[in-house]
């Protein structure tokens, strides 16, 4: 019996360095969603680098998430929710089934330490621009916590359920108002803007707090791998090297990683900064930690 648990532990320890040189990269995913299989979906991303992940979904699928300590991970807030659900998989956002959650409620679930970020922001689903006044007391308490907040932009795809959908609203030039209003907001442009990414781009120039993620763009089943070059091109060439963050909105990660890897004007170090050293940065609490 002996021998043979000694033999496990010889076994589990070889295993885990096979795991650790076999994913040499250190991933920092900023976009995830929910999935039927929540562990099976955290194993998928550590052996592939993942050693934190920033999640967003359902709250009450989101609890589900809350146990895990193989990979770390930070907690945001969807809203606001059509109808009082999450698009695409229809799952209520909220026990109450509201599509606004209170201000009191949102404050202390943050005090609890149970939301890191606020996102990502539907507005884009719900028919309003990321600028829309009812936002503001959102945005107010993002930034007394100081708390990032990812928006999405862009497109979507079919089937999404959110019966007030609005092409426009996924412009990033949409965020003037709010960046000028709250100038301190650590705002993040999901998806890079997509369709919209030379918008995306003059917005990041003129205001350094804002990042973005590269999820959707770099994910080959959605996007021809020569648009997601052109993206990372321009984004490049602007300067903006420290400020894109990996995210895979959960599609395939190895074909995202690979997409990343097929990029060949990024340089090592660009890389690092790209899956994870950029979103450390981002997410960080305070200037101390
Ligand atoms: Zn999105």
């Amino acid at each position: 019996m002996k021998t043979l648990l000694i033999l496990f532990v010889l076994l589990s320890g070889m295993m885990l360095l096979d795991r650790t040189e076999s994913s040499s990269q250190k991933i920092f995913d900023v976009h995830l969603h929910g999935s039927e299989g929540p562990s099976s979906q955290v194993l998928a991303l550590q052996e592939a680098g993942v050693y934190k992940a920033a999640i967003s979904t359902s709250w009450d699928l989101q609890n589900r998430y809350r146990d895990f300590s193989n990979i770390s991970l930070l907690y945001g807030l969807m809203f606001p929710c059509a109808n009082g659900k999450v698009p695409y998989s229809l799952q209520s956002c909220f026990e109450t089934g509201e599509e606004w959650p209170s201000i009191s409620w949102v404050e202390q679930q943050i005090m609890e330490k149970r939301i890191d970020y606020f996102g990502e922001i539907l507005n884009q689903y719900y028919g309003i621009s990321p600028s829309d006044s009812s936002l503001y007391p959102y945005y107010t308490l993002a930034l007394k916590y100081n708390l990032p907040v990812g928006i999405h932009t862009g497109g979507a795809g079919p089937d999404h359920g959110s019966p007030n959908f609005e092409m426009e609203m996924g412009n990033p030039l949409l965020l003037k108002p709010l960046l000028s209003r709250f100038p301190k907001l650590k705002v993040w442009i999901m998806h890079s803007g997509d369709q919209y990414y030379k918008e995306a781009i003059s917005i990041m120039k003129d205001n350094e707090l804002v990042y973005t993620d590269i999820s959707v763009i770099s994910n080959p089943d959605m996007v021809p791998p020569e648009k997601f070059s052109t993206i990372m091109k321009a984004s490049i060439d602007a300067g903006l090297e420290d400020r894109l963050m990996f995210g895979t909105d959960n599609g395939d990660i190895i074909k995202v990683m690979n997409a990343v890897e097929s990029i060949d004007f990024l340089s090592k170090a660009q890389k690092r900064k790209l899956y994870h050293q950029n979103a450390e940065r981002f997410f960080r609490k305070s200037e101390k930690s």
